[in-house]
């Protein structure tokens, strides 16, 4: 693995951290008019001691941030990356072990005391938004995807922060931010994956008015906590009847002392994250919220952060391959001449390149959505305000829908081409790449999770759907966020053509009948959405760059609306056939 900083090694992240971001607008978003410095000059509550009070300052920590985690992501956590991967996880008598270098990179992180970025300040966390999470977590992720999701699962924390009532946080929340106990969120069943409304994990009152769960939870992420750190089990289960679907959905927290660990899955990859079978006799749990909106309310809102880290973790494994098939390809010699001069190589290198900048446009967007009305939202609610009256404030409104759009749709395109990176990565090691001596390898057993964990890509497409169908409509929320952003730049001939052919893309899958038949066709028209979008975004974020920089993310962009157009007219084709089926 190339060891460096990964933050600052990265010239196309620091382009972007320096100049495509609009930290203004995403400071005042997330620090809400400085409360947190002004609450430290009120109360010198130590927690508080770093908030900013500028966006300068706070520009200049989420820097300082950025390059400790660069630092140990690209000099400690991926150099162990491979050991790690091949010591993997041993299970005996309900215990796991894991890897003794990943213990080491934890420690480091936790010295460190960059890792609790989910968490609130006051709680002892680092008090950073989603746009500067989603980046963090791409170092991590560049550094190992199986370690990232690790800390991605501490960071469960916000939930419990977000959702849980003052004595359950005063619990559990610091405890989490100092890095002592893990968070693992526990949805899946046996018989219930995509299907969550249906799950049947039983959740009951004792005679005292405690609460107790029972039932069997598949597939869960650190459901054993991590090292000699227990977890707390964020879980859905019924309260209502055994039909009662999504509305007999409630959520709890369960100790992991009160579980059993009946195993852990043998995967493809991630192997030092350990992928819990997690069964419940009658353990205690404690009722997040309120009864009956456990999937609705708090497994969706929790769903979503956790889409968005699979879209950056998905960013940093697509980073990672990338830097190792640069690398070879610039090492590698055929007929005489470095296989990077060879048109064929160069292609595929340069498709991943342009779409590395696609993912990272719309990474940024996704985050962006959020940070514009998450925070300002939870304060509200912090504050005792009820849905309706939050609902009011119109940024809120507009945020809130666009990030049910740009969550599933960064989750969708991040995943799918972060898998396509690292094949290119193997096809670019040849026959070396097929052989564990190299990180491509691993690297591309790494990403097949993506599109899968989080909701399956295509769960995403129900998820975007609408907002390509009602959201393009005269006056939808898509169209008038479109209509907003290209005034804020120039855009080129070939995106607006682009733009043409996505508008007939949409106004076709609306007039396709037959809800299977529409639902058939579903991607291609999300697909279409995707390559407008981030096409767009290419070119805004183009002209925020200094003059000298232009020239390669314009270029990228021309490069991209080229792959977009035959993409999009082979969609068309498909979706007028189902027109006339
Ligand atoms: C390594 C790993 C870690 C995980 N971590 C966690 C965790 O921490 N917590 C947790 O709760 N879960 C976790 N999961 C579970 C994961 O979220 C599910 O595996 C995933 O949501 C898919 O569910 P499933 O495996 O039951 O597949 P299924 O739901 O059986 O899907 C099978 C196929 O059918 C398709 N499909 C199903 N329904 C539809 C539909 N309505 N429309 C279109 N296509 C459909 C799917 O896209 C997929 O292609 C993890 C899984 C793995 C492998």
């Amino acid at each position: 693995m190339i060891e460096n900083n990964y933050f600052d090694d990265n010239q196309d992240l620091m382009d972007f951290f320096q100049y495509a971001v609009d930290w203004p607008e995403i400071v005042a978003a997330y620090e809400l008019g400085f409360k947190d410095n002004k609450k430290y000059q009120e109360t010198s509550d130590e927690n508080l001691m770093y908030a900013p009070s500028t966006v300068d300052e706070a520009v200049e920590m989420y820097k300082m941030t950025l390059t400790s985690v660069g630092d140990i992501a690209g000099n400690f956590l991926a150099p162990r990356a491979s050991k790690m991967d091949d010591t993997g996880l041993k299970f005996a008598n309900g215990q796991v072990t894991f890897p003794a270098e990943m213990i080491e990179v934890y420690e480091k992180l936790k010295e460190a005391g960059v890792f609790a970025y989910g968490m609130n300040r006051k709680y002892g966390g680092l008090g950073q938004g989603s746009t500067v999470t989603s980046i963090l977590n791409e170092l991590l992720a560049r550094g190992d995807g199986a370690f990232a999701i690790a800390i991605g699962c501490l960071n469960l924390a916000e939930t419990v922060e977000r959702f849980g009532d003052a004595e359950m946080i005063k619990e559990w929340v610091p405890k989490m931010a100092a890095g002592d106990v893990f968070g693992a969120m526990a949805l899946t069943e046996p018989n219930y994956g995509s299907d969550l409304p249906n799950v049947q994990t039983k959740a009951f009152q004792d005679e005292n008015g405690h609460w107790r769960l029972t039932g069997t939870k598949r597939f869960i992420t650190h459901g054993c906590g991590f090292a000699d750190y227990p977890a707390v089990i964020l879980t859905l289960a019924r309260t209502g009847s055994t039909t009662s679907g999504a509305k007999g959905l409630s959520f709890f927290l369960v100790e992991s002392k009160d579980v059993e660990i009946a195993g852990i899955e043998k995967k493809l990859g991630l192997h030092c994250s350990p992928t819990c079978e997690v069964v419940y006799d009658n353990a205690p749990a404690q009722i997040i919220g309120k009864e009956g909106f456990g999937l609705v309310r708090y497994a969706m809102g929790m769903m979503n952060t956790a889409r968005l880290s699979i879209a950056s973790q998905s960013m940093g494994i697509a980073a990672a391959a990338y830097g190792e098939a640069h690398k070879y390809a610039g090492e590698r010699e055929q007929f005489g001449k470095l296989i990077k001069t060879i048109p064929a190589v160069d292609k595929m290198l340069s498709r991943m390149d342009r779409e590395m900048y696609a993912m990272r446009c719309l990474l940024y967007e996704a985050a962006r959505s959020v940070d514009l009305y998450y925070w300002k939202t939870t304060d509200m609610e912090h504050q005792g305000m009820d849905a309706r009256e939050i609902r009011k404030d119109e940024q809120i409104k507009v945020w809130d829908k666009l990030a049910t759009f740009f969550t599933p749709l960064a989750k969708y395109y991040n995943s799918e081409l972060c898998n396509s990176i690292a094949y290119d990565t193997i096809q670019i090691h040849g026959g070396s790449g097929f052989t564990e001596e190299y990180d491509a390898a691993r690297i591309y057993r790494d990403a097949r999770i993506t599109n899968i964990y989080e909701g399956t890509t295509q769960m995403q497409v129900h998820a975007i759907i609408g907002g390509v169908a009602a959201g393009m409509s005269d006056n939808g929320y898509v169209r008038d966020y479109i209509e907003g952003e290209l005034k804020r730049f120039t855009p080129s001939k070939e995106l607006l053509a682009v733009r043409e052919l996505f508008e007939k893309a949409a106004a076709l899958y609306k007039t396709i009948d037959g809800s299977d038949n529409k639902e058939y066709r579903a991607f291609e028209a999300v697909e279409s959405a995707a390559r407008f979008v981030n096409g767009m975004l290419m070119e805004r974020n183009a002209e925020r760059m200094p003059a000298d920089k232009q020239e390669r993310y314009k270029a990228m962009a021309q490069a991209y609306h080229l792959d977009s157009k035959a993409q999009i007219q082979a969609n068309l084709i498909k979706l007028e056939a189902a027109q006339a089926a």
